[in-house]
């Protein structure tokens, strides 16, 4: 700790973190300290953590980019299964600046796509603070600056960018009689492949894009399981006429308006996949796109499940009443045995639990209260990057954005800096 608190005095002058003198003081005392950042300090080290960093960068704005977990990207490192690709082409889900290698297939793997955001860190130098959990953000309206906690650290700096993502922390329902089953019940984010329930009959909750293809897995892994689908889903096929179903659909929209792109793409998906409600499986009565506009839920885009579904492989169940001893009551009244069930209950965000503000975020969901393009900047010096239910291309426009408006105001503050640092110490 001497040693690092040393190492950080001599870097005082070059560093966008500086620490406030009469706060290494303190610090020395506390054994944790206080760090004036020149720059943003951005919570998450996500691909929006990332992407954000990287904006600035080009900009000459220098950040510090706070991550509660050991490494980036610690989403698709620590919580999610082996066999996950990309869901969308890899052109939809390049960070700026930099694409994908050429060699990468068009739906680079969960291992792909992680060694494409550290080589984008390392382009980029960004170095982010690993293990750096941070449990209150607040605007100091005397100071007219940021104080954002970690367990170790204050930092006071001017813009906070909130990169914490829509799917910080899983999200498990109340089931009636969890606690008698008996079996092991795991979110998805828990999930890693199907080798461990080999020969086992496994529920898997929640039909969106996870579910299905846990549930796709664990038919590889010559599992028996079954699929819960409590309400209406779209599912379309990941590719229509020879080109990804998203590509066409954005391309597609840049000319018609998005209910005859919905019909379109209904029509297509029908001959493709046929009837999907004949399998328990019924649409939305809004189209896909629509529907995703509106209440932010995604089409689920089939790669290869509901072959599996139609030939029976997997069974299809409406919501789940309650829980037994191995068993599980369906609200049909059909009561059933399963060993284990998997939880494809998604994700929330965990905004509220420590930015401590009432204006930008919604207390409820945790996600900007305006919607898309607009949730993106809050009052005093507060971001979002990441929170526009549009994936990695919605990230990337959030981080651009963020910083051209940072850098404005940097370009306008650098000169008072210095005056800050002094009324800090
Ligand atoms: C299974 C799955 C597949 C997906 N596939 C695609 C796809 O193909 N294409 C696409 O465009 N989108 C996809 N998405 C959606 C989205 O793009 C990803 O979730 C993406 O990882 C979002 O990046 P993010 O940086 O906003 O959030 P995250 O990746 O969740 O990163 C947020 C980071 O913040 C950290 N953090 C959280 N709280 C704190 C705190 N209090 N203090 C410090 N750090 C904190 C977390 O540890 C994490 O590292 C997918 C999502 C999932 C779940």
């Amino acid at each position: 700790m001497e040693l690092y608190l040393r190492e950080i005095e001599g870097k005082q002058a070059h560093d966008p973190v500086i620490m406030v003198e009469d706060d290494l003081k303190s610090m020395r005392r506390r054994r944790c300290c206080c760090v004036y950042v020149a720059g943003p300090v951005i919570v998450g080290a996500g691909p929006s953590g990332l992407a954000v960093a990287a904006c600035l960068k080009e900009k000459g704005v220098p950040s510090v980019v706070l991550e509660r977990s050991n490494c980036i990207a610690s989403l698709w490192q620590l919580k999610t299964y082996d066999r996950l690709s990309l869901h969308l082409p890899k052109h939809f889900c390049e960070l700026p600046f930099m694409s994908f290698p050429s060699d990468f297939p068009t739906y680079p793997s969960k291992r792909q796509f992680v060694q494409y955001l550290e080589e984008y860190a390392e382009r980029f130098h960004i170095r982010p603070r690993f293990n750096q959990t941070v449990s209150s953000a607040e605007y100091d309206n005397t100071v007219g600056l940021w104080r954002v906690r970690t367990s170790e650290s204050e930092y006071v700096c001017r813009w906070v960018i909130v990169a914490t993502g829509e799917n910080a922390e899983a999200l498990e329902p109340e089931i009636k009689g969890i606690g008698e089953f008996g079996g092991p019940i795991r979110h998805t984010s828990l999930y890693k492949s199907g080798h461990e329930f080999r020969g086992k009959r496994v529920l898997v909750v929640g039909c969106g894009n996870s579910g299905m293809e846990v549930c796709l897995d664990l038919c590889n892994y010559n599992a028996s399981p079954a699929l819960v689908v409590r309400d209406k889903v779209h599912i379309l096929p990941r590719e229509m006429l020879g080109k990804s179903t998203f590509g066409v659909s954005m391309w597609l929209l840049k000319w018609l308006p998005i209910r005859l792109v919905d019909r379109f793409l209904l029509i297509v998906s029908r001959l493709i996949l046929g009837d999907t409600s004949l399998f328990g499986l019924d649409r939305p009565p809004l189209g896909p796109l629509e529907l995703k506009n509106l209440s932010g839920k995604t089409p689920v885009l089939d790669v290869g499940t509901l072959a599996m579904i139609k030939s029976g492989d997997i069974q299809v169940f409406p919501g789940i009443k309650r829980l037994k001893r191995h068993r599980v009551e369906f609200v049909d009244g059909t009561t059933e045995k399963f060993d284990a069930i998997i939880l494809a209950t998604g994700y929330r965000s965990n905004v509220p639990s420590w930015l401590k503000e009432g204006e930008m975020f919604s207390k409820k969901d945790g996600l900007p209260k305006r919607p898309f393009p607009n949730g993106w900047k809050g009052e005093s010096g507060l971001y979002a990057v990441g929170f526009t239910k549009r994936g990695l291309l919605g990230a990337s426009m959030d981080a651009k954005r963020i910083a051209e408006d940072i850098q404005r105001c940097w370009i306008a503050n650098t000169s008072t800096t210095t005056t800050t640092y002094s009324y800090l110490s």
